[in-house]
């Protein structure tokens, strides 16, 4: 690995001021974090020189790769107009009306700031609405960093087998016992144990959380069966069932949920929809979501946030939504899908034991022979672990590619078969060399 000399300096200044040295735990890299210095279109390039092909997209935030130009453009003219107000904008009004065309079950919408604070949102609203206060949500998931919604996001196989009993699994020391109290976790794609795990606090449970495609438990999607078990449980038990589509909104036009007959009460988005901005939003029943209503006598959920539905962010999700528009959604998935396939002929011709998981533009690569479906088949021995971080080591440092961290890919509407072919070829002599 070659040493690079102006990260580590960057480094060694970041640590005496960072808590850790970063801002946020996914930069972090063996023996230290590089720097981008610019990113254009599907390229971002480092403080050395160095420019990769990027198919992180900003942990799958980028739906149109970097500096889309008319979200710039867009961006451009509303900083000459103010950044940030005290009063309502024009412009969150009209993204709200068009992300409510966009998709059969929201009614209405809140923006706020990230997909964190989104989940938070859907959580209290759910709360509120239903005067419930356990959640559900599926072994291992990942919805962001708010205490209820971290329970589990560590399990692994020294601590499940004990899925009834939470506390084991909490993430961050110090966490309040209470919390793994009111958080009942089940095994996605597991129709039964789930149901039966659901069963035994029925009335108790607020909303039903799903992540129908969840990135850190395997990137699978949640089976027609699994999802219509669970809204069919929600309806009888006067529950919500409400989805984590930060990162799966790419899926679809209207999210993963179109390819469900069922759709959830609630929806929490972020990511894409910020058009490279900080976002995110709860969407859903109309019903439901007058828990937010300030007009409403008897308030049940005060909301509010500084930076919440901010003209620039506003503009930038507006335009980079309206881009991606039918069309270029399904030209993105078709180019995602030659990518699968060639990437699965390279694992075919290299003779190595790796599948592909995925859905829309996402996909994910594992070692085992046979796709995972559940997070207990998909999850990483330290072993295997290891192979992946090497695996990627040698995607970035030779062959000048980014990939997220579990070996996953988000691509954007501005990749071509080009990167498509540099990303199969080095993956083929990636196996090769790690065969
Ligand atoms: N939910 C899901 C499914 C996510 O993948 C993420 C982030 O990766 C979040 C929530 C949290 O979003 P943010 O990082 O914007 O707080």
């Amino acid at each position: 690995m070659a040493k690079k000399s102006s990260s580590e300096k960057l480094y060694k200044q970041a640590q005496k001021v960072l808590a850790g040295g970063v801002s946020r735990n996914t930069v972090y890299h063996e023996p230290f974090p590089d720097y981008a210095n610019v990113a254009s279109g599907c390229y971002i390039t480092d403080i050395e020189g160095t420019a990769r092909i990027d198919f992180a997209n900003n942990m799958a935030a980028l739906i149109h790769g970097h500096s889309f130009p008319p979200v710039i453009d867009a961006v451009i003219e509303q900083l000459k107009k103010g950044t940030a107000y005290t009063l309502a904008s024009e412009i969150e009004v009209a993204y709200a009306k068009h992300l409510i065309k966009r998709v059969e079950s929201f009614e209405r919408i809140r923006f706020v700031n990230s997909g964190t604070e989104a989940v938070m949102a859907m959580i209290k609203a759910s709360r509120a609405f239903t005067g419930r206060s356990k959640i559900a949500k599926a072994e291992g998931t990942y919805h962001g960093t708010y205490d209820f919604a971290e329970v589990s996001q560590t399990a692994n196989p020294t601590n499940w087998g004990d899925i009834n009993h939470p506390a084991s699994v909490l993430l961050a020391h110090g966490t309040p016992k209470s919390v793994s109290r009111d958080v009942i976790i089940f095994p996605y794609n597991d129709v039964e144990r789930t149901l039966s795990i659901l069963d035994r606090h029925a009335d108790e449970i607020a909303c039903v959380i799903i992540d129908p495609v969840p990135h850190r438990v395997g990137l699978m999607r949640g089976t027609n069966e699994f999802i219509e078990a669970v809204y069919a449980w929600t309806r009888k038990n006067d529950a919500l069932l409400v989805f984590d589509e930060v990162i799966t909104f790419r899926v679809n036009y209207g999210g993963t949920q179109e390819d469900y007959k069922v759709k959830p009460d609630l929806t929490s988005l972020g990511k894409i929809i910020g058009g490279g901005f900080p976002v995110g939003a709860v969407a859903g029943r109309a019903d439901v979501m007058k828990v937010f209503d300030p007009h409403e006598k008897n308030l049940l959920l005060p909301h509010s946030g500084t930076f919440s539905a901010n003209p620039i962010t506003m503009t930038a999700g507006y335009k980079a939504m309206q881009y991606f528009d039918k069309k270029a959604v399904t030209k993105l998935n078709a180019l995602t899908q030659k990518a699968i396939s060639q990437i699965r002929e390279a694992i075919q011709l290299a003779g190595v034991p790796v599948s592909v998981t995925g859905a829309g533009s996402m996909f994910r690569m594992h070692f085992k022979a046979t796709p995972p479906t559940t997070y207990r088949e998909a999850y990483l021995s330290k072993e295997a672990g290891a192979l992946v971080k090497e695996l990627l080591d040698y995607m970035y440092y030779e062959e000048k590619i980014l990939m997220i961290n579990t070996f996953s890919c988000m691509l954007s509407t501005v990749m071509t078969q080009k990167e498509i072919d540099r990303l199969t070829e080095g993956l083929f002599r990636a196996f090769k060399a790690f065969k």
